[in-house]
């Protein structure tokens, strides 16, 4: 493996759960089976998610810098703050996160349910600011990481996502192997996965995983951060730091880095009639829960993709649900008759 020499801190139950999904397979038409591997579920901690994942590399780091206190940023319905909470509740650290205004919204618990109700219960600080959506280094952050310091604390900074960090992308090449290793059981292999991206450690860790088994053209990045450009400008930095990091021995090229930036429309966090009626879809047929900002985006672009005939018939595609069903609670409005 190529995670071998690195030391990773359990926080998942293990291998996720691959299941096949037999009723939207044939909703979309039985050409093409629809599979999803279950990241959503990978976890007692805080209802999991892809965070996890990429956590369990970054936790060894943590701990050996002698931090008392891990601080983080991401929206104020961020998926990402509540699973660094979770972290450092079950670790033993406290833990200061920055909650952007990433998003407009018009439910009036947007900022008192779901993810950030979790994060508050689980004794992180969680403190709101004004700033708006950017998937970079924000000063708001780095005042927090001086609050920590001016307090006598030691920080230990995880930046939005995970992503730019040296160990961010580890975890989903870890998901990339364990894919191939349940292949093996199952029998066959997946001509496609598909993956929402946003900061791009997800996606990032498994095409370097998969490049690894020459085939990181079949991993389709659904864009849902409406800033397409950037997010593949950090894909491609991360895939790069990355591959050199885990000695994979070659440069990963540009081809090897499918991004779709169709889906993400009309903004990042706000769903579009199609997103809500890919949400409904997938819940309908196979009670599989999806959010507006970040799963409802890929199973849109999947549905979509297989109604198109993007994927060839006969092709077996499996849909990584990388958690986030708790943001749902800040948009009920939307959803008010199901
Ligand atoms: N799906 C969910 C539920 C998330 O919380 C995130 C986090 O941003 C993503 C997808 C996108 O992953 P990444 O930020 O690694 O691109």
């Amino acid at each position: 493996s190529l995670l071998d020499k690195f030391e990773r801190y359990p926080l998942t139950f293990g291998r996720t759960a691959i299941e096949h999904l037999p009723r939207l397979t044939k909703e979309l038409g039985g050409k093409v089976e629809i599979y999803a591997k279950r990241e959503d579920c990978n976890s007692g901690l805080a209802m999991g998610g892809n965070k996890l994942r990429k956590l369990e590399y970054i936790v060894p780091d943590a701990i050996a810098s002698g931090a008392d206190t891990l601080v983080s940023i991401g929206g104020v319905q961020s998926n990402h703050t509540r699973m660094v909470a979770a972290t450092a509740a079950k670790i033993g650290m406290d833990c200061v996160v920055i909650q952007e205004k990433w998003v407009p919204h018009h439910d009036a618990v947007y900022d008192r349910v779901g993810n950030i109700m979790m994060t508050r219960l689980m004794g992180a600080d969680s403190r709101l600011v004004d700033d708006g959506f950017d998937i970079g280094i924000r000063k708001s952050w780095e005042d927090a990481i001086k609050s920590v310091e001016d307090r006598g604390g030691k920080p230990y900074p995880i930046p939005a996502g995970a992503s730019v960090h040296k160990y961010g992308a580890l975890g989903y090449i870890g998901f990339a192997e364990e894919v191939a290793e349940q292949e093996k059981e199952l029998g066959f292999k997946f001509d496609y996965i598909v993956v929402c991206v946003v900061t791009g450690s997800t996606q990032a860790g498994m095409i370097v995983g998969f490049a690894e088994q020459n085939r990181a053209t079949s991993v389709i990045g659904i864009d849902a951060s409406g800033t397409p450009e950037q997010t593949r400008a950090q894909v491609r930095s991360i895939v790069d730091d990355t591959a050199e990091l885990v000695g994979l021995g070659r440069k990963v090229r540009d081809d090897e880095i499918v991004i779709n930036e169709d889906y993400a429309y009309p903004a990042y966090g706000v769903p579009s009639d199609e997103t809500n009626e890919a949400i409904r879809l997938s819940a309908r047929t196979e009670a599989m829960i999806t959010d507006p900002v970040y799963e409802g985006k890929s199973m849109q672009g999947m549905i979509d993709l297989t109604r198109k005939g993007f994927f060839p018939e006969g092709s077996k595609v499996l849909y990584a649900h990388l958690g986030g069903a708790p943001a749902l609670n800040g948009y009920a409005s939307y959803y008010k008759d199901g």
